[in-house]
Protein backbone atom coordinates (compact mmCIF):
# COMPACT_ATOMS: atom_id res chain seq x y z
CA UNK A 1 0.00 0.00 0.00
CA UNK A 2 1.32 2.99 -0.85
CA UNK A 3 1.16 6.29 1.51
CA UNK A 4 -0.43 9.65 0.44
CA UNK A 5 2.99 11.15 0.83
CA UNK A 6 4.44 8.50 -1.79
CA UNK A 7 1.07 8.99 -4.29
CA UNK A 8 1.90 12.78 -3.85
CA UNK A 9 5.29 12.17 -4.78
CA UNK A 10 4.91 10.49 -8.10
CA UNK A 11 2.32 12.36 -9.25
CA UNK A 12 5.05 15.01 -9.28
CA UNK A 13 7.62 13.25 -10.78
CA UNK A 14 5.43 12.39 -13.21
CA UNK A 15 4.42 16.09 -13.97
CA UNK A 16 7.95 17.24 -13.92
CA UNK A 17 8.93 14.69 -16.80
CA UNK A 18 5.71 15.43 -18.79
CA UNK A 19 6.92 19.46 -18.36
CA UNK A 20 10.70 18.22 -19.01
CA UNK A 21 9.11 16.75 -22.72
CA UNK A 22 7.08 19.61 -23.14
CA UNK A 23 9.71 21.95 -23.07
CA UNK A 24 12.25 19.61 -25.06
CA UNK A 25 9.90 19.63 -28.03
CA UNK A 26 10.24 23.54 -27.96
CA UNK A 27 13.71 23.24 -27.77
CA UNK A 28 14.02 21.10 -30.88
CA UNK A 29 15.42 23.42 -33.73
CA UNK A 30 13.68 25.16 -36.42
CA UNK A 31 14.32 22.84 -39.52
CA UNK A 32 13.45 19.34 -37.38
CA UNK A 33 10.46 21.03 -36.25
CA UNK A 34 9.49 21.64 -39.97
CA UNK A 35 10.14 18.39 -40.41
CA UNK A 36 8.06 16.91 -37.93
CA UNK A 37 4.95 19.05 -39.19
CA UNK A 38 5.44 18.06 -42.58
CA UNK A 39 5.16 14.43 -41.54
CA UNK A 40 2.20 14.90 -40.11
CA UNK A 41 0.57 16.99 -42.86
CA UNK A 42 1.37 20.26 -41.64
CA UNK A 43 3.30 23.16 -43.42
CA UNK A 44 4.03 26.11 -41.61
CA UNK A 45 3.24 29.23 -43.50
CA UNK A 46 5.86 32.21 -44.22
CA UNK A 47 3.56 35.16 -43.38
CA UNK A 48 6.46 37.24 -44.53
CA UNK A 49 5.82 36.28 -47.74
CA UNK A 50 2.18 35.74 -47.28
CA UNK A 51 1.97 39.53 -45.96
CA UNK A 52 3.45 40.71 -49.50
CA UNK A 53 0.79 39.47 -51.52
CA UNK A 54 -2.28 40.10 -49.55
CA UNK A 55 -3.70 43.20 -48.78
CA UNK A 56 -6.25 41.40 -46.23
CA UNK A 57 -7.52 42.89 -42.88
CA UNK A 58 -8.21 39.33 -42.19
CA UNK A 59 -5.85 36.69 -40.39
CA UNK A 60 -3.38 34.76 -42.42
CA UNK A 61 -2.32 31.64 -41.76
CA UNK A 62 0.39 30.46 -39.67
CA UNK A 63 -0.29 26.89 -41.01
CA UNK A 64 -1.39 24.78 -44.00
CA UNK A 65 -3.20 21.72 -42.98
CA UNK A 66 -4.63 19.50 -45.84
CA UNK A 67 -7.94 20.19 -46.56
CA UNK A 68 -10.57 17.41 -48.52
CA UNK A 69 -12.77 18.73 -51.05
CA UNK A 70 -14.81 17.31 -53.20
CA UNK A 71 -14.05 18.32 -57.14
CA UNK A 72 -16.66 20.47 -58.62
CA UNK A 73 -16.99 18.92 -62.05
CA UNK A 74 -16.24 15.33 -61.44
CA UNK A 75 -17.23 14.72 -57.85
CA UNK A 76 -14.22 12.76 -56.70
CA UNK A 77 -12.96 13.38 -53.17
CA UNK A 78 -9.95 15.01 -53.17
CA UNK A 79 -7.01 16.07 -50.73
CA UNK A 80 -6.02 19.61 -51.11
CA UNK A 81 -2.24 18.84 -49.22
CA UNK A 82 -0.90 21.46 -46.78
CA UNK A 83 2.28 20.80 -49.70
CA UNK A 84 -0.15 22.26 -52.19
CA UNK A 85 -1.69 25.06 -50.21
CA UNK A 86 2.03 26.18 -49.45
CA UNK A 87 2.90 26.13 -53.17
CA UNK A 88 -0.57 28.03 -54.08
CA UNK A 89 -0.35 31.05 -51.84
CA UNK A 90 3.24 31.60 -51.23
CA UNK A 91 4.87 30.43 -55.07
CA UNK A 92 2.28 31.31 -57.21
CA UNK A 93 0.78 33.91 -55.08
CA UNK A 94 -2.89 33.08 -55.36
CA UNK A 95 -5.39 34.76 -53.45
CA UNK A 96 -5.35 34.01 -49.45
CA UNK A 97 -9.80 33.08 -49.50
CA UNK A 98 -8.92 30.89 -53.08
CA UNK A 99 -9.39 27.30 -52.38
CA UNK A 100 -8.79 24.12 -54.73
CA UNK A 101 -12.19 23.21 -56.44
CA UNK A 102 -11.58 20.93 -58.94
CA UNK A 103 -9.11 17.85 -59.27
CA UNK A 104 -6.14 17.74 -61.63
CA UNK A 105 -7.75 16.38 -64.11
CA UNK A 106 -10.37 18.20 -64.45
CA UNK A 107 -8.25 21.14 -63.85
CA UNK A 108 -6.17 20.41 -67.02
CA UNK A 109 -9.36 19.25 -69.29
CA UNK A 110 -10.86 22.70 -68.11
CA UNK A 111 -7.70 25.17 -69.10
CA UNK A 112 -7.62 22.53 -72.64
CA UNK A 113 -11.24 23.60 -72.84
CA UNK A 114 -10.68 27.38 -72.50
CA UNK A 115 -7.71 27.45 -74.67
CA UNK A 116 -9.87 26.45 -77.50
CA UNK A 117 -12.99 27.67 -76.60
CA UNK A 118 -14.48 31.56 -76.60
CA UNK A 119 -14.32 33.84 -78.98
CA UNK A 120 -11.20 33.66 -79.66
CA UNK A 121 -10.77 30.13 -80.74
CA UNK A 122 -11.32 30.39 -84.07
CA UNK A 123 -8.92 33.47 -84.78
CA UNK A 124 -6.54 31.59 -83.30
CA UNK A 125 -6.73 28.19 -85.15
CA UNK A 126 -6.72 30.70 -88.41
CA UNK A 127 -3.64 32.28 -87.21
CA UNK A 128 -1.65 29.72 -86.14
CA UNK A 129 -2.32 27.81 -89.72
CA UNK A 130 -1.33 30.86 -90.98
CA UNK A 131 2.01 30.95 -89.64
CA UNK A 132 2.03 26.92 -90.17
CA UNK A 133 2.01 27.66 -94.01
CA UNK A 134 4.29 30.53 -93.60
CA UNK A 135 6.91 28.21 -92.46
CA UNK A 136 6.35 26.30 -95.94
CA UNK A 137 7.47 29.47 -97.60
CA UNK A 138 10.54 31.61 -98.06
CA UNK A 139 10.38 34.02 -95.49
CA UNK A 140 10.75 37.12 -96.72
CA UNK A 141 10.55 40.85 -94.79
CA UNK A 142 6.29 40.54 -94.75
CA UNK A 143 6.44 37.18 -93.22
CA UNK A 144 9.07 37.67 -91.15
CA UNK A 145 7.42 40.13 -89.44
CA UNK A 146 4.52 38.57 -88.77
CA UNK A 147 6.47 35.85 -87.35
CA UNK A 148 7.77 37.95 -84.69
CA UNK A 149 4.50 39.79 -84.17
CA UNK A 150 2.79 36.28 -83.40
CA UNK A 151 5.99 35.98 -81.34
CA UNK A 152 4.14 38.92 -78.54
CA UNK A 153 0.68 37.33 -79.09
CA UNK A 154 -1.24 36.97 -76.11
CA UNK A 155 -1.91 33.64 -77.08
CA UNK A 156 1.13 31.08 -75.74
CA UNK A 157 -0.17 28.92 -78.35
CA UNK A 158 0.68 30.93 -80.88
CA UNK A 159 3.96 31.99 -80.43
CA UNK A 160 4.80 28.53 -79.91
CA UNK A 161 3.82 27.99 -83.72
CA UNK A 162 5.66 31.36 -84.45
CA UNK A 163 9.05 29.30 -82.95
CA UNK A 164 8.22 26.08 -84.98
CA UNK A 165 8.05 28.30 -88.10
CA UNK A 166 11.00 30.30 -87.26
CA UNK A 167 12.97 26.70 -87.04
CA UNK A 168 11.30 25.27 -90.30
CA UNK A 169 13.10 28.58 -92.11
CA UNK A 170 16.28 28.28 -90.67
CA UNK A 171 19.01 29.96 -91.72
CA UNK A 172 22.02 31.40 -89.35
CA UNK A 173 20.04 34.14 -87.88
CA UNK A 174 16.87 32.28 -86.91
CA UNK A 175 18.94 29.33 -85.41
CA UNK A 176 20.72 31.80 -83.30
CA UNK A 177 17.18 33.14 -82.11
CA UNK A 178 16.20 29.71 -81.60
CA UNK A 179 19.24 29.22 -79.40
CA UNK A 180 18.56 32.20 -77.56
CA UNK A 181 15.36 30.70 -76.31
CA UNK A 182 16.74 27.89 -75.06
CA UNK A 183 19.69 29.92 -73.05
CA UNK A 184 16.96 32.08 -71.39
CA UNK A 185 14.88 29.24 -70.70
CA UNK A 186 17.96 27.89 -69.17
CA UNK A 187 17.98 30.80 -67.16
CA UNK A 188 14.76 31.07 -66.22
CA UNK A 189 15.67 27.93 -64.07
CA UNK A 190 12.85 25.71 -62.27
CA UNK A 191 10.21 28.43 -62.25
CA UNK A 192 7.18 26.84 -62.76
CA UNK A 193 5.03 27.70 -65.89
CA UNK A 194 6.80 31.03 -67.38
CA UNK A 195 7.18 32.10 -70.88
CA UNK A 196 10.31 31.35 -71.05
CA UNK A 197 10.22 27.97 -70.45
CA UNK A 198 7.49 27.49 -72.42
CA UNK A 199 9.29 28.99 -75.24
CA UNK A 200 12.54 26.85 -74.50
CA UNK A 201 11.00 23.49 -74.59
CA UNK A 202 9.30 24.70 -78.09
CA UNK A 203 12.63 26.00 -79.66
CA UNK A 204 14.35 22.60 -78.28
CA UNK A 205 11.76 20.34 -79.77
CA UNK A 206 11.63 22.41 -83.11
CA UNK A 207 15.85 22.40 -83.35
CA UNK A 208 15.75 18.60 -82.66
CA UNK A 209 13.18 18.00 -85.30
CA UNK A 210 15.69 20.23 -87.62
CA UNK A 211 18.57 17.66 -86.60
ZN1 LIG B 1 -12.59 16.13 -61.08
Amino acid sequence: MKSNKQRRAEIKAHRLARAARVEAQLRVPERQRKVCLRMSGIEQADLEILGRHNNTYGLLPEFYVARPFTCRDCGAEQVWTARQQKWWYEVVHGPIDSRAVRCLACRRARRERLRHAGPGASLLREQSDRLRALGATKPDAQSAAEVEAALQSKWWSLRVVAIQTIARWGGEANLAKLDALVAAGREAGRRYFCWERVAADAARSALIRRE
